[in-house]
């Protein structure tokens, strides 16, 4: 049997990268087991001319398209929103936009300020020192005094503008609403061993210049240096426990499809909103019927995506097409509740630059904005460089009846049960797609569009896997305490973004790291009499 480690982490994404980073200088010995591999930016997509072709293929964003050693398949048919993610060191941060926004202090208050879900039992002020580590070690650019925030310092200068941010500012303005250059995990200078952004413009498809904060080139060098083991190419089955219900370690196959029993102290499940619940299902046992850590039955359930709206434009004026980040600004004037709107809580406009040239040309067929034969060129110039819109990100409010549960049949590469998706967009997300709509073509008609199209909700926006083994004070309404460790196996913590008790009308990366970072210093504090 293998020697025992005093701490295993299972995923090297975000939230992985981060916990183990923090817990290197105790000097433990700590292991993190990750099913995928390094990614090698040499072959991302971005260091070649046929990038977009490769992110319908290889490089999709959808696990089920990309069907690599590392992806396990998700059944997603029974949701309006299509599962989005990465499987390799860094997680989704190797495919993500890099929008870095935090999440507001009334977030985590839902319930005392509007009647609904819960409220978290941390706040905001109780992460605001880890937001900051985090923006240091993921080297944030932004600008400091966004009047939606309390203050924050920046790390490094904002992005450019660029054309369309320039555009998108003056509509705001005209409109008299809020707006601030976006909070983003781009080194807009040389930072700590990274190069700047170059406005390649190639960010989901990777970042091969390294200008984008991936937790494979942020926190794991550091750990990797702090004496922290990533095992690659090694998938979890389940975790096991012992006679006092303790975990006793993790199951996994390596690249070769050998099966390897790791003992372990402590257990730290960073898999994210989709991997985590699977595992814990997959953890039952006669002790642990229904899958393991589920006393109170959620694991798996309150399953919250963010729903989008697209709002996209035609310009006469010539923008920067696909060349920078895709997001440069923001506006959080409908963020907060006004229940005059119809609906509670609210969102996030991010606005955008505009598509690449195999990106237009496929949108403009698709909506019959191109045709063949004659006018086909003439049409493909109208829209490339001519194009950009912003995405409403809205918040999702937690319903049990969303869920992550196993699929009776679909298996992966190693015979390990599948996820399956079950999701319905909740009445209060509709209202608020709808004004988000009706808002956003406001905002594009004072930019001057003079074509809009609208995809609401976006099906492929299943990128934010959220709420599936939540926080809280109470065991019986959720899965882990204030602090991350599970109500029912004292020795198992979660830091990924599965604890969420709400969305937020933000993405949710710096929150799931500031969490982790959060959870990692209570670990550290308590050492002493960690299973009390
Ligand atoms: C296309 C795209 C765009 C995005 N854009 C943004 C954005 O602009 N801003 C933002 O904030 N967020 C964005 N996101 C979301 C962001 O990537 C996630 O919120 C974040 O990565 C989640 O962190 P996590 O630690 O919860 O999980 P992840 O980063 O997903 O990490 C989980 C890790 O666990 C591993 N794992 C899972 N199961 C097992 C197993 N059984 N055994 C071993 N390893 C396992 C996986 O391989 C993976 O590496 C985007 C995501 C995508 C896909
Ligand atoms: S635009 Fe900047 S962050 Fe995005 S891929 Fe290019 S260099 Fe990287």
């Amino acid at each position: 049997m293998a020697d025992p480690v005093d701490v295993l982490i299972i995923g090297a994404g975000a939230s992985g990268a981060a916990v183990a980073w923090s817990l290197a200088e105790t000097r433990m010995r700590i292991l993190c087991l990750e099913q995928g591999d390094w990614p090698k930016p040499s072959q991302f997509p971005s260091s070649g001319r046929d990038w977009e072709a490769r992110q319908l293929g290889d490089f999709s964003i959808s696990p089920n398209v990309r069907r690599g050693a590392a992806d396990y398949p998700v059944n997603d048919d029974g949701s309006p929103i299509k599962v989005a993610n990465f499987n390799g060191v860094g997680g989704g941060t190797v495919l993500y936009a890099g929008h870095f926004p935090r999440m507001h202090p009334s977030d985590f208050r839902v319930r005392t300020l509007d009647g609904v879900a819960d409220d978290w039992p941390v706040d905001y002020a109780a992460l605001e020192p880890y937001y900051a580590l985090n923006d240091r070690m993921m080297g944030i650019a932004g600008l400091a005094g966004d009047p939606a925030y309390p203050p924050k310092p920046a790390v490094l200068p904002p992005l450019p503008l660029g054309r369309s941010g320039a555009m998108w500012a003056r509509a705001l303005n005209a409109l008299g609403w809020h707006w601030w250059p976006s909070d983003s995990a781009m080194a807009t200078q040389d930072y700590e061993g990274r190069a700047r952004c170059i406005n390649l413009g190639h960010c989901i498809a990777g970042c091969a210049q390294g200008a984008k904060a991936s937790t494979d080139i942020t926190y794991w060098p550091q750990a990797v240096r702090g004496r922290v083991e990533l095992r690659t190419g090694c998938r979890v089955r389940e975790i096991t426990t012992n006679d006092a219900g303790m975990a006793s370690g993790a199951v996994y196959f390596d690249a070769a499809g050998v099966e390897h029993f790791q003992p372990a102290e402590v257990v730290i499940l960073a898999c994210n909103g989709v991997g985590t619940p699977r595992i814990l299902l997959n953890s039952a046992s006669a002790r642990f019927p229904d899958g393991l850590a589920n006393s109170s039955g959620l694991v798996g359930r309150n399953l919250m995506f963010h729903p989008y709206a697209s709002i996209q434009g035609v310009f006469d004026a010539q923008l920067d097409a696909y060349r920078g980040p895709h997001i440069c600004i923001w506006s959080q004037e409908f963020y907060e509740t006004d229940r005059a709107r119809g609906f509670v809580r609210g969102y996030t406009y991010q606005f955008g630059r505009g598509r690449g040239p195999v990106s237009t040309a496929s949108w403009g067929m698709a909506t019959g904005r191109i045709p063949w034969g004659v006018g086909h060129h003439d049409a493909y110039r109208k829209l490339f460089e001519h194009t950009a819109g912003t995405l409403a990100i809205c918040e999702d409010l937690p319903e049990a009846h969303n869920t992550v549960t196993l699929d009776p049949t679909l298996k992966d590469a190693h015979g390990i049960p599948a996820p399956k998706i079950d999701y319905t967009l909740g009445d209060n997300s509709r209202r608020m797609l709808a004004h988000a709509v009706a808002r956003g073509t406001e905002v594009l008609r004072a930019a001057g569009a003079h074509d809009v199209a609208v995809e609401s909700p976006m099906a492929v926006a299943g990128w934010h896997l959220m709420g599936t083994a939540r926080m809280g004070n109470d065991p019986a309404r959720s899965v882990v305490n204030g602090w991350g460790r599970c109500h029912d196996v004292k020795n198992l913590f979660i830091v990924d973004g599965s604890l969420f008790v709400t969305s937020g009308g933000v993405n949710p990366t710096s929150t799931i790291q500031a969490l982790a970072l959060y959870i990692a210093d209570s670990i550290k504090r308590r050492l002493a009499n960690l299973f009390d």
